[in-house]
């Protein structure tokens, strides 16, 4: 079996399974309970939260733990409730459905051929009514790393809250909320190696979006519920983890995807590499073979043993086209014919190259016979 599609999400590291277990075993107490044995439960939250913190450049008490990225994105967006919200049009699902649902108006920015978004289509977005701008960090599609640092800079001169969805960013590439000026952001464990389940927010001192859970009064009020210690402390590791080796992962991931281009680009000389011109994150690629359907080469593809994707997981069993690929101006025909290829840690060069081979042979075979 060959996994290329650690975007849907990654496979959790041995090292981050058995702290979770360990911490399973051995602080499983309620952290709000009183009595002393509970306070090492608490230390756990301490210390994940101070984890996260530190790599975001944040402090401890600006993190909130939830459940999902899913679930920050919807709190992120409860700032907007009943008001006016800037969203770029590439935004993953949960973020554009949450900003529907509960802002009286959205305002959809778009992004470039290059998958990019405006910096100066933000500014204009803006209203005095405004009350969120929310921009992805890098795109769960297309790997694009959004212009954040300009687009904070803006929102902070106008006042705006910003809100990126770094789901897909944390843990590969560094983020820095108070040099980018960014007010909200959320990540997902298991993106990152962690566990399915765990999730955080970042919220700027200050900023205090309505819960969407309320009860214990956990989190600071901002979301209820008892507390999941082993994902959170799983989440923790898998961080820590992610910081350790970040610079030269990302570095090998890079180095890894440019044969694998080169080999497909060869072998099928009319393939695309989306958003080529843009900054990406280094292990997610997303290619369009004109005339070959996602779904058939995803199933042609497994047969085998290789798993791509179409694009978002969550969309997977969906024959509608990517709202993503299709911002970038692609016709519904054509954004059928993508496929993502986001590789991870214990990706190697030659099962790539293999993988390359295989696409490029069911390209010809499924071409061929039209
Ligand atoms: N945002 C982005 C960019 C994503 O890629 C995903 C998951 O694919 C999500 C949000 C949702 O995260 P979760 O699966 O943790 O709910």
């Amino acid at each position: 079996m060959l996994y290329l599609d650690h975007a849907a999400t990654t496979p959790p590291d041995e090292r981050v399974l058995n702290a979770m277990a360990k911490c399973m075993r051995e602080h499983w107490h309620n952290p709000s309970a009183a009595y002393s044995a509970a306070g090492s439960a608490r230390k756990v939250l301490r210390e994940a939260r101070g984890t996260l913190a530190g790599m975001l450049r944040a402090s401890p008490g600006e993190i909130a733990f939830t459940s999902c990225g899913t679930e920050s994105n919807a709190l992120a967006l409860q700032l907007a409730r009943g008001r006016h919200a800037v969203v770029c049009a590439a935004e993953h699902a949960s973020v554009l459905h949450a900003a529907r649902a509960v802002c009286a108006e959205v305002s959809i920015v778009p992004v470039d051929a290059q998958g990019r978004v405006s910096p100066e289509d933000v500014l204009r977005a803006v209203r005095d009514n405004t009350a969120l701008i929310s921009v992805q960090y890098a795109n769960n599609e297309t790997g694009v790393i959004q212009p954040v640092r300009e687009i904070g800079a803006i929102a902070r001169r106008l006042r705006v809250p910003l809100h990126c969805d770094a789901v897909q960013a944390f843990g590969h590439v560094p983020i820095d909320v108070r040099a980018e000026n960014i007010d909200l952001l959320s990540l997902s464990a298991h993106k990152f190696y962690g566990p399915r389940g765990a999730g955080a927010l970042y919220l700027r001192q200050g900023i205090r979006p309505q819960p969407l859970l309320t009860g214990g009064g956990q989190e600071n009020g901002l979301r209820s519920g008892t507390e999941n210690i082993a994902a959170i402390c799983g989440m923790a590791e898998a961080a820590r983890l992610a910081q350790e080796d970040m610079a030269e992962r990302a570095q090998r991931e890079a180095r890894l995807m440019r044969p694998f281009g080169a080999a497909l680009r060869s072998r099928v000389p009319s393939c695309i590499e989306l958003c080529g011109a843009s900054p990406r994150l280094p292990g997610v690629r997303a290619y369009l073979l004109p005339g070959l359907e996602a779904t058939q080469a995803i199933a042609d593809m497994d047969l085998v043993g290789i798993q791509i994707s179409g694009g978002a997981a969550c969309a997977a069993h969906s024959a509608d086209a990517s709202h993503v690929y299709l911002a970038l101006g692609l016709s519904p025909q054509q954004a059928r014919c993508v496929v993502r290829i986001s590789i991870g840690r214990a990706t190697r060069e030659e099962e790539l190259l293999r993988a390359a081979q295989e696409l490029a042979r069911i390209y010809h075979r499924r071409t061929a016979s039209r």
